[in-house]
């Protein structure tokens, strides 16, 4: 039994380490809390997405006026945590966490915290991980079943070890099953009390298992894990997420909504003002600090700095690729 007596030990070594939390919706929500109020020293938040009215049922974070001002999730975040504890040095990156950008968004932190919805992201987490000798805490949740588990370089096996690829896991997602709203509770403490753990140097609390829980059921198991030697991250040091190369623009269905990100194959860093001049024949455009948007024929287009467009309203890939290609001109 671990002992709350004297937090100032804890505190200190809290104070001294940087967190990244890629995602910060509904679990990535619960750990920046935390965190937060723990008092870590230094919290990245990256999240790629805009507060929807739809999020505020399990996104503890957000408001109604967060939705309404379309902030970005990580802004959004960056605001109602600094309220809670000013003392923490918290930046907010309205970033996609891909191939291009992993690197420079989490390579000087000491632990990485996964808040996403895709499986994709995680297998890239896992190779920086690896590459750079950082931990990483998985979090899911689906249904009323949840996984945690965390995963330490050269002490535990990697996510690799496991699983080879994506697609081995299981098709379903929280956007074709949904999510119990308490779940993402347990599930962002249990990755909250592991990040704790390391953090303050109880590393030995940190088993190598994926806990699954069934909350519906009140049911919780223990799994263990075993190093493959064959594992192509961990053993052999092959990032092979890391250094996927797309062809061409990249297209994902976000998690709940009725959108499409389309991700162009390397960032495309153009001022606003060119899309502001290109999109106002097409109709009404609006700039904010972090994006333009477009209403156009029904659909809300938005795109950020890097040249990454979200597309609401439609959920065909093939359709975002037409409007993909009509907008941007590739
Ligand atoms: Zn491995």
């Amino acid at each position: 039994m671990y002992m709350v007596t004297s937090h100032s030990v804890e505190q200190a070594l809290l104070r001294d380490k940087k967190v990244a939390i890629i995602g910060v919706g509904a679990l990535g929500s619960v750990i920046a809390q935390h965190l937060v109020r723990l008092g870590v020293g230094k919290l990245r938040l990256i999240d790629r997405d805009i507060v929807e009215m739809s999020n505020l049922g399990r996104q503890v974070l957000f408001t109604e006026d967060d939705a309404l001002n379309q902030l970005p999730k990580a802004v959004a975040a960056k605001s109602r945590l600094q309220a809670i504890n000013s003392s923490v040095d918290i930046t907010a990156c309205v970033e996609d966490a891909n191939p291009h950008t992993i690197e420079m968004l989490v390579q000087d932190c000491d632990l990485i915290m996964d808040g996403t919805d895709n499986l994709r992201t995680r297998f890239l987490i896992n190779d920086v991980s690896v590459k750079f000798n950082i931990p990483w805490i998985y979090g899911g949740a689906i249904a009323s079943r949840g996984v945690v588990g965390c995963f330490i370089p050269s002490r535990t096996p990697c996510l690799r070890c496991l699983f080879h690829e994506p697609d081995e896991l299981h098709g379903q997602t929280c956007d074709t099953i949904g999510v119990l709203g308490p779940l993402v509770h347990v599930v962002g403490s249990c990755q909250a009390l592991i990040a704790y753990q390391l953090l303050t140097g109880h590393i030995e609390a940190c088993q190598p298992v994926l806990k699954h829980i069934d909350l519906w059921h009140h049911d919780v198991d223990e799994l263990p894990r075993v190093f493959n030697p064959q594992c192509p991250c961990c053993q052999n040091k092959e990032y092979h997420f890391l250094e996927q190369v797309a062809k061409e623009p990249v297209i994902a269905q976000l998690c709940g909504r009725n959108s499409i990100q389309v991700t162009p194959q390397q960032p495309v860093h153009v001022p606003f003002e060119t899309w502001i001049n290109r999109w106002k024949q097409l109709g009404e455009v609006k700039q904010t600090p972090f994006y333009v948007q477009l209403y156009y024929h029904g659909y809300r287009i938005v795109i950020f700095k890097d040249g990454r467009l979200l597309l609401e309203g439609l959920s065909d890939p093939e359709q975002a690729k037409q409007l993909y290609a009509k907008l941007i001109g590739t």
